[in-house]
């Protein structure tokens, strides 16, 4: 039975990928950072894991719990949007949406990334399409941008480290999807992007090492 690890697994993309792969038969590891929403986790059959991808304590705490796994497929979707104005950031801004966004990869990837090269499996991040500077068609969100843009670049370092071990990594742009960061207006529902991620991924192979993919395979510029 393969096995996923879903970080960022509360609401959302995250929770979906979750429900998909319990309902393809995997077994499923999954993290959220509130107890309530590890028990629900727990209940629909995943093994939960609390996790604040902002501290260093619970990732470490989850690189010890997962010691020895194989991961075939690990995907790192927690993420935040940030303030919707334009306006001047403030440090509090800044802080926020680069430590979860930028400074969790860059702790986290480390930790996973070598239990996903055990087993030859895939790690993509989920990024956005917003990141891209060569299909850039609004400058709206630009501090969540510049976020994305920086963990797209920790990606390709990870599978630069990670690739030549096994471990095939990727950055999604999951669609623009229909969840509290998305909205209701948004193009597509979380069960179509979750459907598409887990298609794309199981027919990458290690040539998709370090690209950047919409969520139905097609690739986004840098
Ligand atoms: P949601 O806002 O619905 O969910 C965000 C998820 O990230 C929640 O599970 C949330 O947990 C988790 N999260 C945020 N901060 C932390 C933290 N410090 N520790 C642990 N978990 C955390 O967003 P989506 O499902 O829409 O987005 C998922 C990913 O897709 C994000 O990375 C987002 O940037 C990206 N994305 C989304 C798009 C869209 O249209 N929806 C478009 C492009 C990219 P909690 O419930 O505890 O807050």
């Amino acid at each position: 039975m393969p096995t996923a690890l879903i970080i960022g697994a509360s609401r959302g993309i995250g929770r979906e990928l979750v429900r998909q792969y319990l309902a393809d038969g995997w077994r499923v590891l999954a993290t959220a950072r509130n107890s309530d929403d590890c028990a629900a986790l727990g209940a629909a059959g995943a093994h939960p894991y609390q996790l604040d991808v902002t501290s260093a304590d619970s990732i470490a705490a989850l690189g010890w719990n997962l010691d020895g796994e194989l991961l075939d497929t690990a995907i790192l979707n927690a993420g935040v949007y940030g303030p919707r104005h334009d306006g001047f950031p403030t440090q509090d801004d800044f802080d926020a949406v680069m430590h979860t966004n930028v400074l969790a990869a860059l702790r986290l990837l480390p930790v996973i990334a070598p239990m996903v090269a055990e087993a030859r499996g895939k790690l993509a991040v989920i990024s956005s399409r917003m990141a891209s500077m060569g299909a850039r068609g609004s400058a709206s969100g630009t501090l969540y941008r510049a976020s994305k843009a920086a963990l797209n670049s920790v990606l390709v370092d990870t599978g630069i480290r990670f690739g030549p071990k096994g471990a095939t990594c990727v950055a999604f742009h999951p669609g623009w999807v229909q969840t509290d960061m998305g909205g209701p207006g948004a193009d597509i529902t979380p069960e179509q992007s979750a459907a598409g991620l887990r298609a794309t991924l199981a027919g990458l192979d290690a040539a998709a090492n370090g690209a950047f993919l919409n969520y139905d395979g097609t690739p986004i510029p840098w």
